[in-house]
């Protein structure tokens, strides 16, 4: 991995330049934030809503998106992946012109090709490793949070200046700034969500559902499957100390057991799946359906929510959230 510190990113590039945050949610905010105490010109691009009465109480200039597209040097689109294409298109191509910086904090849809930028314009992509309140916490805290920063159009020949200038900006120089392209940040994201986190996600609703089928009691399932925090806890120690260097914290009966039936519950041919899930990932076939699922607004993805809304899980995790003080919310 090629890792970016400050000394390889210059704030002084961005002097003179506005950057225009675009979408005031869970990274525009943290972004807009961490860019202006670094002391870049920042203002906000957004409809009228509760996100730009938060700006304006934050101290920023808030605008209609096309007027902050005009104003701007700098676009971060900071917008939901899924309404990017549509702000870009209604909002943003009109008033794009040549020498303008467009950045992403998510490669999809310039990736799938969904977003198609002028070629006068620089291309790039700062994309955090971490929600945006960790984003300004770590920022806050001077450790500064890991990024993603990749260029897809160099038109001006200073894209990856301003790219890790904005890095730094944000605080992930201070981390770290990892390079890579929209391609391997959006297939590795996309495949993580579709493979890796579906394999773990349907391991505990499987695991729920034959303990309550064989007579264990549902609301202890859930307490000892993850209402207790220890698979929360097992996966911030494999980030710490290592994936199996972890598994020393439990028993060896634990560790045997473990180690012994994995391959049985999950055996190798699952990766011929995990390959599947890949290609379709690769060759746009999700990107596509996922397309098609938006235009027909969301059937498919209406009823899987219903679906797991009606899950008995949702009922048996009530009394655990209370032993651990946790408030129920909304899905
Ligand atoms: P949020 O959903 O938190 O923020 C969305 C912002 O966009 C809000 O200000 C929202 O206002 C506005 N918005 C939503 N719909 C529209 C619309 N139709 N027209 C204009 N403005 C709109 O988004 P995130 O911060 O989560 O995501 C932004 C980008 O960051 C995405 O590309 C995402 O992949 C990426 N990213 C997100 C991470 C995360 O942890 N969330 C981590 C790393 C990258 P309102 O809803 O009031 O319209």
């Amino acid at each position: 991995m090629k890792i970016y510190r400050d000394e390889d990113a210059d704030l002084a590039t961005l002097a003179g330049r506005t950057v225009a945050v675009i979408g005031y949610g869970n990274q525009g905010q943290a972004q807009a934030l961490n860019l202006r105490d670094s002391g870049v010109a920042v203002i906000v691009g957004g409809i009228e809503d509760e996100y730009a009465r938060q700006a304006r109480d934050d101290g920023f200039t808030v605008l209609p998106i096309a007027e902050a597209t005009a104003q701007g040097d700098i676009l971060l689109l900071l917008v939901p992946d899924e309404v990017q294409r549509h702000v870009y298109a209604e909002c943003i191509a009109p008033n794009l012109t040549g020498g303008r910086t467009l950045c992403f904090a998510h490669g999809f849809n310039i990736h799938f090709g969904l977003i198609r930028p002028p070629t006068e314009v620089d291309v790039i992509m700062v994309a955090p490793r971490m929600i945006g309140s960790g984003v300004r916490q770590r920022f806050l805290d001077g450790m500064g949070s890991p990024a993603y920063v990749a260029v897809s159009q160099d038109a001006s020949g200073r894209a990856w200046v301003t790219a890790l200038a904005l890095a730094r900006g944000i605080g992930a120089t201070r981390a770290g700034a990892i390079e890579t392209t929209f391609a391997q940040e959006t297939e590795l994201d996309l495949f993580l969500e579709q493979a890796t986190w579906a394999a773990l996600t349907r391991a505990l609703i499987l695991s729920f559902e034959v303990l309550v089928e064989d007579g264990f009691d549902p609301e202890m399932a859930a307490l000892e499957l993850y209402g207790s925090y220890e698979a929360a806890e097992v996966l911030r120690e494999m980030a710490q100390q290592g994936f199996f260097r972890q598994m020393r914290l439990h028993s060896r009966t634990s560790q045997y057991g473990t180690l012994s039936r994995g391959p049985r519950v999950l055996p190798d041919s699952m990766k011929r799946t995990f390959r599947r899930v890949l290609e379709e990932i690769r060759s746009g076939r999700f990107a596509r359906e996922w397309r098609r699922e938006q235009e027909a607004d969301y059937p498919n993805f209406r009823r899987l929510w219903e679906e797991a809304q009606a899950h008995p899980m949702n009922a048996a995790e009530e009394p655990g959230r209370r032993l651990f003080g946790t408030s129920p919310s909304e899905p």
